[in-house]
């Protein structure tokens, strides 16, 4: 069903699965990292000086002449007005790929990027690329290299995100038992929420259209408007704990 491919990855069978946010539980019957040293993995992302606080498009580079470059710019602007981030990262690439079978991956490897991909053929490719950045700034606010939990599941900024994501329904998913484990697991229910806040609270008409068009299919990936408004409350607040939401940076006297 066309609906349940929105956001779906490659799960199973794939060399760079460690770097796959969704199969973040497959990772632990990985029991060592011999089979990735033996794959040839894509550069992750460099970091530099101490991490500081920068506006989010500074940590994405968007690819320059796609068709697709418009809307990609529209929905980090979106992204970019709700918050920043606090990080030494350089620049992550967003790549473009003709993948029918996912929306969207975020790469990564341990605790660095590698880069967030988008499908040029999902038909959502604001919300697709949204719901990978929600990944990537769980990832990068708190990523623990024992347990290898990130933000959404453990973060004391998230808590009353977790509580309100909690008294959501579950939306309906048809699929295995372990995909459907995933999708309601901190990490995916924190991508979901955080795109459509974006969507949700974003001064851009194209943008709000697409996030009533999903709503109006009854789009599992997405929560009813009434429902979901103390949730987008919620995500909104994260960035304030962290401080990560004053936009206009203090010029120092
Ligand atoms: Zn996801």
């Amino acid at each position: 069903m066309r609906t349940t491919t929105l956001f779906r990855r490659a799960e199973s069978g794939y060399a760079q699965r460690e770097c796959i946010a969704r199969v973040q539980d497959s990772v632990r019957f990985v029991a060592n990292d011999s089979c990735v040293a033996r794959r040839r993995y894509p550069d992750c992302v460099s970091r530099w000086g101490p991490p500081r606080i920068r506006s989010l498009d500074e940590f994405l580079t968007l690819p320059r002449r796609s068709r697709l470059s418009e809307e990609l710019e529209r929905a980090l602007a979106a992204a970019a007005g709700m918050h920043m981030l606090k990080s030494n990262l350089h620049p992550v690439p967003v790549r473009i790929t003709s993948t029918t079978s996912e929306a969207g991956a975020y790469r990564y490897r341990k605790a660095d990027p590698i880069d967030v991909r988008v499908s040029s053929r999902s038909g959502h490719v604001a919300t697709g690329f949204l719901h990978e950045l929600g990944h990537l700034v769980d990832h990068q606010v708190h990523y623990d290299r024992q347990s290898r939990v990130w933000a959404s599941a453990v973060h004391a900024a998230f808590a009353g995100w977790r509580a309100a994501a909690a008294r959501l329904d579950l939306r309906p998913f048809p699929g295995g038992s372990h995909r459907k484990r995933y999708f309601q697991s901190a990490q995916e229910v924190w991508a979901r929420s955080y795109a459509q806040t974006v969507l949700l609270r974003s001064d851009d008409q194209y943008l709000r259209m697409q996030l009533d068009a999903l709503q109006s299919v009854d789009e599992p990936h997405v929560w009813p408007a009434d429902e979901f408004e103390p949730v987008a409350v919620e995500v909104e607040l994260v960035f304030e704990r962290l401080g990560l939401t004053q936009l206009e940076l203090p010029i120092a006297a």
